[in-house]
């Protein structure tokens, strides 16, 4: 992805984020998970396949983005778009376990909101940090953003390599974002005690 793509591109990913997952991620907070969400678009027009949001109060396997590739492969074949032919989303730096499901999956991108390392120190959520460190022996930012299955790319360093005004306009939303997703997490981070997900 490069030039004048970006701004436009960028924008449509965050619209999705704004409209399509925060109000899905809203109610599945109320419901005891947590704050992850992701969504599939087709490259061609950009519009939305399906949106998805963590489940792991059903299942603790059923993270934002492998809960989204799952109703995608729900449904109708031919409702379903080439997985090559669409755009991996997810608000968070996939986890481990989503790093191989969107890989197995078929994709060759995703895009992502916020970093791992936000997750542990602006969400609490230490566990994509803890597990490549201690499953994998991998530091923070130890695995291969670009490789032969797919290259994935942070939405604030795509913003942050813009010119103005896209790059201003943009921020503008990434911080409102950023600002929805701590009191969302806040939410969480008071209601987790009570849930049953092994990893909270
Ligand atoms: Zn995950």
């Amino acid at each position: 992805m490069s030039g004048d793509n970006d701004a436009g591109l960028v924008g449509r990913l965050l619209d999705v984020i704004e409209g399509d997952i925060l109000p899905l991620t809203e109610a599945g907070v109320r419901r005891g998970n947590k704050i992850f969400g992701a969504a599939i678009l087709r490259k061609s027009d950009r519009s939305l396949v399906l949106a998805e949001t963590n489940n792991e109060i059903e299942n603790p396997l059923w993270h934002g983005e492998v809960h989204a590739l799952k109703r995608f492969h729900e449904l109708p074949a031919a409702a379903r778009p080439d997985p090559k032919d669409c755009l991996f989303l997810a608000t968070h730096e996939p986890c481990p376990l989503c790093l191989s499901a969107i890989t197995w999956g078929g994709y060759d991108n995703f895009y992502y909101l916020f970093s791992h390392a936000d997750s542990r120190d602006a969400f609490a959520i230490p566990h994509d940090l803890r597990i490549l460190k201690e499953v994998f022996g991998l530091e923070p930012g130890g695995y291969k953003a670009s490789n032969l299955y797919w290259t994935s790319y942070a939405i604030p360093r795509l913003v942050g390599g813009m010119a103005t005004p896209d790059r201003q306009r943009l921020q503008a939303r990434l911080d409102a974002l950023a600002a929805s997703y701590a009191a969302l997490s806040r939410r969480y981070q008071e209601s987790k005690a009570g849930n049953s997900i092994p990893l909270r």
